[in-house]
C-alpha cells in the first residue's frame, strides 16, 4: 500500500490530466450503456410496433408537433412496482427521443441518434487516452529520470553487487510496469466497476427477478477470473527476472564485443543468450496456459450464466408469467453479456497493479538504497589545496575480514609525482580511489592539507582532483562536449588549447566534422591512442590541481606511445601527480616511488635508491616489468 501511495505522488503533477480522463471515463460509460439501452427502441421500431403505442400515450399530434412528451398516468401504470414505473419512464424518455407516428421516421431519427451516441462515446473514448496517456507517460519520464539520478549518486560499490543488465531492466521495463499499476489502475478502476453498475442498474430496471438469478451465477465467473489473474501475477513476476537476465547477458556481450570478438566467442556468448531465450520462452510458455485460458474460460462461464437466463426467462415468456417483451428481454441478455467484459477487465486490472506494486517495490528498493559515501552534516567545501595530500595509517576491505590495503603511510607534496608500483592485486588502484573517496578507508584517513577529506563536500574535493584511467571512457557526443565534459560552458578556443597540449589537435581538425564530430559509443570511432590523447585533454580542460593517472597498459605502436606520453607529460606538469606507473619513463621521472604488495608498502624512495637494494620487490619488478 505503501508503494502504491508513492507511485500515486508521482502522479500528483498530472492531476489535472487524470481528472479529465476520469471524467471522460464516466461519460464514456453512460454512452456506453445508452448504446445497449437503444436496442429497445430498435427493436421495437423493427419488429413490434404495435408495443410502441400500448405502452406510450403520445397523442400523434404531440409528436408532430414536435412538443414536450409526457408519459400518461393512465391505468397500466398504477398497478406497476416501482422498478417497473422506472423503466416504463425510462422507455417512454427514449421514446419521446426516437418515435415518431411514421416507423420510418422512428428509424431515421433511431439511426441518427445512434449517429451521435457512438460519435460521443468514442469521442469520450479518444480523449479519456489521450489524457491517460499524458499522466502515464510523464509519470514514467519523471520515475525514470528519479531512478537514474538516485542511481547515478549511489557509491561505486552499489554498481559492484548489481548487474548492470539488471539495473537497465529496472529502468526500462520496471519503470512502465510501474505506470500500469498507477494510471491505467486508477482510471480501469473507475470505469469497469461504473460500467457493471451501469449495465447491472439497467438489468434492474428491465427486471430484477432475472437479475437475481443472473447475480447468483456471476460471482463464479468473477471468481474464475481473479483466480487465474493472481496466478498470472505470480508468473509474471519470474518472467521478469527472466527478462533481466537476458538484457545482462545482453549488456556483457555489447559492451564487450571486441573480446568477445578477440576470443571468438560468438558462439560461446549465443549459447548463454540462447539459454537465458530458452528460459523465458519456457515461463512465458506457462505463463500462456495459464493466461490464454482466462478468455476462453471466462466465455464459457458467460455463456453458461447467458444460457441459464435463456432458459428461465424464456421459459416464463413462453408461460406467459411475466411482464417482460422479448424486446426488454432481448435487450436484458446484451445488458448481462455487456457486464462480462468489465467484470473481466476488473480481474486484469487486479492482476496489473499486483504486477505494477512488485515493479515499485523493485525500482523504490533502488531509489532508497542511501548512497554509502554521502557529505558529513558539517561538511564545508575545500577551495584550494596548498601543502600536502596524505594517507595516514590507512586501511581498507572490500569485504569485511578481507584486508586490501593496511597501514598506509604516505604523504605527496604540492607538485611531486608520486608513482605506485607493485605487482597485480596489491592495492594500486585501491589506493588512488581513496583520494577522490570512491571508497572511504575502514581505519585510518586520507588528508588533504592536514585535513581529513571527510570534512570537505565530496563534489569539492573532486573538482581539485583530475581522473585519467587505463580505459579511456568517452560519450557518444561530439569530441568538443568529450574535452569539456562537465563544464556547463566553455570556448572552443579553450578545448582546443587543451586538446593542443594533449597532441589532439591534428587528428580532431582531421576527422570529418572536426570537434563536432560525434566519437561513437564509447569512442569507437576512435583509435586506442587517439582515445587516450582526448581523455588527456579533458584533464587538462578541467585543470585540477591534483591528478590520478592510471596508466595504461596496453601498448600502442611507437609514435602513437610517444604522443600519448607528450601528453602525459604535460599534463603533469605543475600539478601533484599519483601516478600507477606501468612505464619506465615515468617511475625514473617519480619524485617517490612507492611500492606496494598485499596492501602494504614495502618500499619508497628514488628510482636510484631503490635499485640499491638487490634484494628489494621494485628491482626485481624493474627488471621484470620496466626493463624491456
Ligand atoms: P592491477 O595492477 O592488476 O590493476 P591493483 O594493484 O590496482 O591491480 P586493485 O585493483 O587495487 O589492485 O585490487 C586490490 C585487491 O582488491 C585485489 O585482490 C582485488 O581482487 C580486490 N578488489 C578490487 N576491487 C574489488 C571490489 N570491487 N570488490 C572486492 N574486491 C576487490
Amino acid at each position: 500500500m505503501r508503494s502504491f501511495r508513492r507511485v500515486l505522488s508521482y502522479l500528483r503533477p498530472y492531476r489535472a490530466p487524470l481528472a479529465g480522463s476520469i471524467i471522460c471515463t464516466v461519460f464514456f460509460t453512460l454512452f456506453s450503456g445508452l448504446m445497449v439501452w437503444m436496442l429497445m427502441p430498435t427493436l421495437e421500431t423493427l419488429f413490434n410496433t404495435d408495443t410502441i403505442s400500448s405502452f406510450t400515450s403520445v397523442a400523434p399530434s404531440t409528436v408532430e408537433s414536435g412538443g414536450e412528451f409526457s408519459p400518461g398516468e393512465e391505468e397500466p401504470q398504477a398497478t406497476l412496482t416501482g422498478l417497473e414505473r422506472v423503466k416504463v419512464r425510462m422507455k417512454d424518455a427514449t421514446r419521446a427521443l426516437i418515435t415518431r407516428p411514421d416507423p420510418r421516421d422512428t428509424l431515421i431519427r433511431l439511426c441518427l441518434v445512434y449517429l451521435l451516441v457512438v460519435v460521443l462515446k468514442n469521442m469520450f473514448a479518444y480523449l479519456q487516452g489521450y489524457l491517460m496517456a499524458v499522466a502515464e507517460n510523464g509519470l514514467i519520464k519523471d520515475l525514470r529520470v528519479d531512478l537514474f539520478d538516485k542511481m547515478s549518486r549511489l557509491s561505486l560499490g552499489f554498481f559492484e553487487l548489481n548487474r548492470t543488465g539488471v539495473l537497465l531492466a529496472r529502468v526500462t521495463s520496471d519503470v512502465t510496469m510501474v505506470n500500469r499499476s498507477a494510471a491505467a489502475v486508477l482510471v480501469e478502476f473507475v470505469k469497469h466497476p461504473l460500467s457493471v453498475l451501469v449495465f447491472l442498474g439497467m438489468a434492474v430496471v428491465i427486471n430484477l427477478q432475472l437479475t437475481l438469478i443472473s447475480l447468483l451465477i456471476l460471482p463464479i465467473s468473477f471468481w474464475i477470473i481473479t483466480r487465474i489473474g493472481r496466478s498470472l501475477f505470480r508468473r509474471t513476476g519470474r518472467l521478469q527476472t527472466e527478462m533481466g537476465n537476458i538484457t545482462a547477458i545482453l549488456s556483457e556481450t555489447l559492451g564487450g564485443i571486441r573480446v568477445v570478438k578477440a576470443f571468438d566467442m560468438e558462439e560461446f556468448e549465443t549459447r548463454r543468450f540462447a539459454a537465458a531465450a530458452g528460459a523465458y520462452y519456457r515461463k512465458a510458455l506457462r505463463l500462456a496456459r495459464i493466461g490464454k485460458m482466462a478468455a476462453p474460460s471466462s466465455e464459457v462461464a458467460a455463456t453458461i450464466v447467458g444460457i441459464g437466463i435463456l432458459y428461465l426467462g424464456g421459459i416464463s415468456i413462453l408461460g406467459g408469467t411475466t411482464s417482460l417483451t422479448p424486446d426488454e428481454f432481448i435487450t436484458f441478455l446484451l445488458v448481462i453479456f455487456s457486464m462480462f467484459h468489465p467484470i473481466r477487465e476488473i480481474g486484469k486490472a487486479y492482476g496489473k497493479l499486483q504486477q505494477g506494486l512488485a515493479a515499485a517495490e523493485r525500482v523504490f528498493d533502488i531509489i532508497d538504497t542511501p548512497p554509502v559515501i554521502v557529505d558529513a552534516p558539517d561538511a564545508r567545501p575545500i577551495t584550494e589545496f596548498s601543502g600536502t595530500v596524505a594517507f595516514r595509517n590507512l586501511s581498507f576491505e572490500y569485504v569485511p575480514g578481507s584486508t586490501v590495503l593496511s597501514g598506509i603511510d604516505l604523504s605527496l607534496r604540492k607538485g611531486e609525482i608520486v608513482a605506485l608500483v607493485g605487482p597485480s592485486g596489491a592495492g594500486k588502484s585501491t589506493l588512488a580511489d581513496m583520494l577522490p573517496r570512491f571508497y572511504d578507508p575502514v581505519d585510518g584517513a586520507v588528508e588533504i592539507d592536514g585535513v581529513d577529506i571527510r570534512h570537505y563536500t565530496i563534489s569539492s574535493i573532486r573538482r581539485l582532483i583530475g581522473v585519467v584511467t587505463q580505459d579511456t571512457i568517452l560519450f557518444n557526443e561530439s569530441v568538443a562536449r568529450n574535452i569539456a565534459y562537465g563544464l556547463d560552458d566553455f570556448a572552443i578556443e579553450a578545448v582546443q588549447k587543451a586538446a593542443r597540449a594533449a597532441n589532439a589537435h591534428t587528428f580532431v581538425e582531421s576527422l570529418p566534422e572536426g570537434y563536432e564530430t560525434l566519437v561513437g559509443d564509447r569512442g569507437v570511432r576512435l583509435s586506442g591512442g587517439q582515445r587516450q590523447r582526448l581523455a588527456i585533454a579533458r584533464a587538462i580542460m578541467k585543470n585540477p590541481p591534483i591528478l590520478i593517472l592510471d596508466e595504461a597498459t596496453s601498448s600502442l605502436d611507437t609514435e602513437s606511445e610517444m604522443l600519448v606520453q607528450e601528453a602525459i607529460e604535460h599534463l603533469m606538469r605543475e600539478r601533484t601527480t599519483l601516478v600507477i606507473a606501468h612505464r619506465l619513463s615515468t617511475v625514473q621521472k617519480a619524485d617517490l616511488i612507492v611500492v606496494l604488495d598485499e596492501g602494504r608498502i614495502t618500499q619508497q624512495g628514488t628510482h636510484e635508491e631503490l635499485m640499491t637494494d638487490e634484494e628489494g620487490l621494485y628491482r626485481r619488478l624493474y627488471t621484470l616489468q620496466f626493463q624491456t
